[in-house]
Order: structure tokens, then C-alpha cells, then sequence
């Protein structure tokens, strides 16, 4: 299994169109030490051929450029990309659905709650079902295991799990609808078992790391982690006002460190990074002090095979 680390930020991206933070202001005036980043996305495939989205960032035209494996190769119309997969509803994560809408045939597996915020809720979606056989919409509950498969029906030889980690559904999602929709389907994390047994732990939005989610990590060969905040009230000590990062379902990094400093077989690495976590300073002592603890911080463009 070939993984694309396409975008490594948080929702925003790095740095972001209303922040002026010291991380975001810096990186604009060309004084910081780091990268700039776009929303995370990662890309998965057996055969190089096919390839799988995990979540479809608003980011996803620029990030497919930037991928020659993502660009067309046959025809006048055509793309590599075969399907995607969704662990919830935010925009971050959907909105690059909307870019696909070119008549492409794409399978994307969601959860029934999922698809139905997208499809039933927001016509916006509706020109991914302009014709027949342009998006298979695929249902899967969490604590299966399904297939990936493309538009043929070919199966990918890569299996997924999703795992349930949150309960809140995005803020667009209307109270009527939120009691209609089953709580465990709202936010996901994602286990993708490779033809060989290898196994990829992608989990972008933690808001707590239970018992049972440390034994799950201990299982996989490499783990992408949320990386979103640095402390709890980061956005309240930059903005002056707002939600901590336990409030909006992330764990902060000075916390999972310690709570994973156990883990012994994954390779560790840290995705979905807000613009305004001073761990993007590759100057700074929190840098140092994840790159110590046996963590690598993901950067756009990174690709490993497992
Ligand atoms: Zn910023």
C-alpha cells in the first residue's frame, strides 16, 4: 500500500486567509522556519493505478496538481482517483467532493448519517448525481470491515475500519436532523488493512484516547494523529475568545504525548496541524520536543509504502 500525505493542516490550512497569528504572519513575511501547509488529505493505493481518498479536502485541486499519480492518463477524461472515503461531515473534509463533479465515476463509502447530511440536506451535492454511474454512494457502519472498491467493482485488496470517536455532528447540521442521525456515525477514525496485512491508523480528530483506542494503535504500522492543537486553550489565549481544543473534539498534542509515549510498534506521526500550533516552528522548542519523543510532524507531499 502506497500513502500520499497530500495535505497535512488543519481546516484553514497554513497559513490561513483571516490569521494573522504570529505562526501565520511570520510564514507570510518569509521569516518562519516551516512549512506552509494545505488541509489535510491523504491518498492511498495497491497498484498506483487506483487511488482511495481518505476525506476530500477543500484543497483537493491544488493537491492533485501537486500529485502526478493523481493526474489523468488515458483519454480525453479521466482521473486515477477512484473513490473516497468520509469519517464525517465538516467541510474541511467533504467540500473537495464538490470539486470532483465532472461526470467522473467515483465510489465514496460513507456512513448512512454521513451521506445523509450531504445528499439529502444539501442540493449543493446533487451534481455528483447528474447521471447514472457518476457517484456510487456506499453505506458502512463503524466496527466493519468493508472493501474499497472503484466504480467497476473491482476490489482494491484494501480493507477499512472505522473506528467511532465522536459524537458531534458539524454546526450546519440542523437540530432536527442531529436527532434523526445515529450519535456513533458522526465522527470517525479509520483503520486500512493493506493486501499484505499492513495497517494504517488514520485519526485526524481524537477527543480522548481511550484504553481501547491504544491497544487499536499498537496494531498499526504507521499512525496519523491529530496534531490540530498544541495546548487546550490555545485558540482562547491567540483569539481572546472561543472553544477549547477538548470542546472541538481534539486532543491537544501536550497531552497525547505523554498518553502515547507507549505505543512501541507504529511509526508516529502527527497530521491535521492548526496554523496556530507553535509546533510548526522548526525553530521552536515544542518542534524539538515532538521530533524528540519519536514523533514526526507530516508535511505536505510526504509518501510512504507500507
Ligand atoms: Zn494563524
Amino acid at each position: 500500500m502506497r500513502v500520499k500525505i497530500l495535505g497535512s493542516a488543519a481546516g484553514g490550512g497554513f497559513p490561513q486567509w483571516n490569521c494573522a497569528c504570529p505562526n501565520c504572519r511570520l510564514q507570510r513575511a518569509g521569516n518562519f522556519q516551516g512549512k506552509a501547509r494545505t488541509q489535510t488529505q491523504v491518498a492511498i493505493s495497491t497498484d498506483n493505478r487506483s487511488w482511495f481518498l481518505l476525506g476530500a479536502s477543500p484543497d483537493l485541486r491544488a493537491q492533485i496538481e501537486a500529485a502526478p499519480e493523481l493526474h489523468p492518463r488515458e483519454g480525453v477524461r479521466q482521473s486515477p482517483i477512484a473513490g473516497a472515503v468520509l469519517c464525517n461531515a465538516d467541510v474541511d473534509h467533504t467540500l473537495g467532493l464538490l470539486l470532483l463533479r465532472e461526470l467522473q465515476p467515483l465510489e465514496v463509502h460513507a456512513t448512512e448519517s454521513v451521506r445523509r447530511i450531504l445528499t439529502e440536506d444539501n442540493s449543493m451535492f446533487g451534481m455528483l448525481q447528474r447521471v447514472s454511474h457518476q457517484v456510487t454512494w456506499t453505506d458502512f457502519t463503524p466496527e466493519t470491515t468493508f472493501p474499497l472498491l472503484n466504480p467497476a467493482g473491482e476490489d482494491s485488496g484494501l480493507r477499512c475500519r472505522a473506528l467511532s470517536l465522536g459524537s458531534h455532528y458539524p454546526a450546519y447540521v440542523s437540530e432536527r436532523r442531529q436527532s434523526a442521525l445515529i450519535s456513533g456515525e458522526a465522527s470517525l477514525g479509520l483503520i486500512v488493512e493493506s493486501p499484505g496485512g499492513k495497517r494504517l491508523a488514520c485519526m485526524p480528530a481524537v477527543p480522548q484516547i481511550e484504553d481501547t483506542l491504544l491497544q487499536e494503535f499498537e496494531s498499526a504500522d504507521v499512525l496519523l494523529f491529530d496534531g490540530t492543537f498544541w495546548s487546550d486553550d490555545e485558540l482562547i489565549r491567540i483569539q481572546g475568545s472561543g472553544q477549547t481544543a477538548q470542546q472541538m473534539g481534539h486532543v491537544p498534542v501536550s497531552s497525547s504525548l505523554a498518553r502515547l509515549a507507549q505505543l512501541r510498534r507504529p511509526r508516529k506521526i502527527y497530521v491535521h496541524i492548526n496554523n496556530t500550533n507553535p509546533m510548526l516552528n522548526e525553530a521552536g522548542p515544542e518542534f524539538r520536543q515532538v521530533r524528540e519523543a519519536g514523533w514526526e510532524i507530516a508535511e505536505d507531499g510526504w509518501q510512504f509504502d507500507l
